[in-house]
This record gives C-alpha cells, structure tokens and sequence, in this order.
C-alpha cells in the first residue's frame, strides 16, 4: 500500500524506525475510525491515508506481525492475546494499553494518525484521552462507520485479506481481478482465523457490549462524525472527507476568531 512511511515504528514497536517520516504537517489529522468488524474501516484507513497522508495505525496489525513471529520471541501476556484473537475476543486492556503507550511515539508523529481497531473500550478511551491531554494534542475527529448487522455478517464471511500488503477483498462484493491474489503487490489472499462463523459471532458481541458505548463518549466531546457504510467505499470515503474538510474548516474559523479575540 502506499504508505510514506512503511509504519515499521507502529507494526514492530518504537526500536525499530519508519522508512521514512511524513512530513510534518501544519494541522495534522488526528482521527479514530469507529464501527463493527466488518464495516470497512481498514478499507477507509487506508483511502483517507492516501489523501490525508497520515499513517494508518491499526492494532490488530501490530497483533498479526507478532503471531507471525517465532512462539520464543513472543511474551506471555502476546500469546495471551493471539489466543484471545483467535477466538475473537477482545485482547485485554492492559495489553493493548501496554502496546499503544509504547508506541506514543506514532501518534506525537507530525504527519498525524488514523487509528484502526482502537480505542475499543471505554477504559481504552479514557486511557488514550489522557495521554493526549497530557502531550498537548488534540484529536481531530471520530468517523463512526454505521452498518446494518446482517449486511456485517454477510461482509466478514466473505472477506479475503492479502497477507502482504493487508489489502481486503471480498469473494462476492469486491474480487480481486486474478482468483486469490491481491491486485496491488500479487501476493496471496486467506481468510483471516477470526473471520470464521464461531469467531465472527464472538467479535460482534464483543462490539455490541464493549465498543458501541465509545460512540456516546465521542458524541459528548463533540467529536463524533457519522458515515453510513453502505455502497461503494469510494462514496463513502468521499462523504467521510466531505465532513472531515467541513469540521477542518470549522476549526481554523475558530482559530482564526480566538487569535482576533486575543489580539483585541
Ligand atoms: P476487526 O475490526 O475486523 O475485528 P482488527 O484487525 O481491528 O479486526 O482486530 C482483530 C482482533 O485483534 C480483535 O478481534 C481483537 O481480538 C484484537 N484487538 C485489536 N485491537 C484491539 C483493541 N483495541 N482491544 C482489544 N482487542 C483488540
């Protein structure tokens, strides 16, 4: 994919170094991307990265990288989580907590951030608000993509990712041009462990009881911005950007008035 940077920082921890940075950006897009599995929201990460150019950082990623590793070269509480994955069930906080802090590094990035996959839980949210508090940054917005659940169960069945690259297809809605390889980099597609029925039950409950929650929580901080996922992710990243210029927009107004008023 056309990452600037290969996010070696984000997907392998803060010992190893991106490629290259982006750029450092004047108001750098600091977004969350919120929804059920399923919704797309790894497709619209990655098309928001390619015009906004901040770094798409996902942690079920950094999850997959460290289960390709050797078992010796994983630590009790990462096995820990790959079975949780596995099984389609939320990773502790503790653990996914433990992971993003380490990596604080990627979201101080001046080329700004898109998470994927977190916060999840509200002790997530709260945990990632304080961080940022305390570093002095301030998000930009929340997308949640809203889906209705049969078409949810429908698209998780179906999806094919590509074990190089990440890119997601699916076997009725979205095929790739040659059967089983990924149209970008040629590399093989699989059905990903938890996109099994048991496990795709499992995650939806686990959606339903720990991350629907978080939408009020970004609502009352004025964060949230609502996408239907419906139709082609092309449309539907072009309504996400639309309302994401238009809060973009919104804020610099305001910039602008609070430096009048405190020039005044
Ligand atoms: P999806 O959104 O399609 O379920 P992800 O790639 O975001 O897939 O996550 C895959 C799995 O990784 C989750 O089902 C969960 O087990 C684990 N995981 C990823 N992020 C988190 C998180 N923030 N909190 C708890 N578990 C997580």
């Amino acid at each position: 994919m056309s990452n600037p940077s290969n996010r070696a920082a984000w997907i392998h921890g803060p010992t190893a170094q991106c490629d290259s940075t982006p750029e450092g950006a004047l108001l750098p897009w600091r977004l969350i991307l919120l929804g059920a599995p399923g919704v797309g929201k790894g497709t619209q990460a990655d098309l928001l990265h390619r015009r906004l150019r901040a770094c798409h950082l996902s942690t079920g990623d950094v999850f997959r990288a460290a289960g390709s590793l050797p078992e010796c070269d994983q630590s009790p509480a990462m096995r820990q989580a790959l079975d949780s994955m596995r099984r389609g069930e939320l990773v502790l906080d503790s653990t996914v907590w433990g992971m993003v802090r380490e990596r604080k590094g990627c979201l101080q990035c001046g080329g700004g951030f898109i998470l994927d996959g977190f916060p999840r839980t509200l002790a997530q949210a709260k945990a990632l608000q304080e961080l940022m508090d305390h570093e002095c940054l301030k998000l930009t917005a929340v997308v949640n993509y809203e889906l209705p659940f049969e078409e949810i169960v429908a698209r998780l069945g179906g999806r094919l990712t590509c074990e190089k690259c990440k890119a997601v297809y699916h076997i009725k809605q979205r095929r790739p041009s040659t059967e089983g390889l990924c149209d970008h980099c040629g590399s093989k597609l699989f059905q990903r462990e938890d996109d099994q029925p048991n496990s795709i039950k499992v995650r939806l409950d686990a959606y339903r009881r720990s991350t629907a929650p978080l939408i009020e929580f970004y609502e009352q901080l004025g964060l949230l911005l609502r996408v239907p996922a419906v139709g082609d992710p092309e449309d539907i990243f072009e309504n996400t950007f639309t309302q994401l210029e238009a809060r973009r927009v919104r804020e610099v107004a305001h910039k602008a008035l609070v430096a009048q008023e405190d020039r005044q």
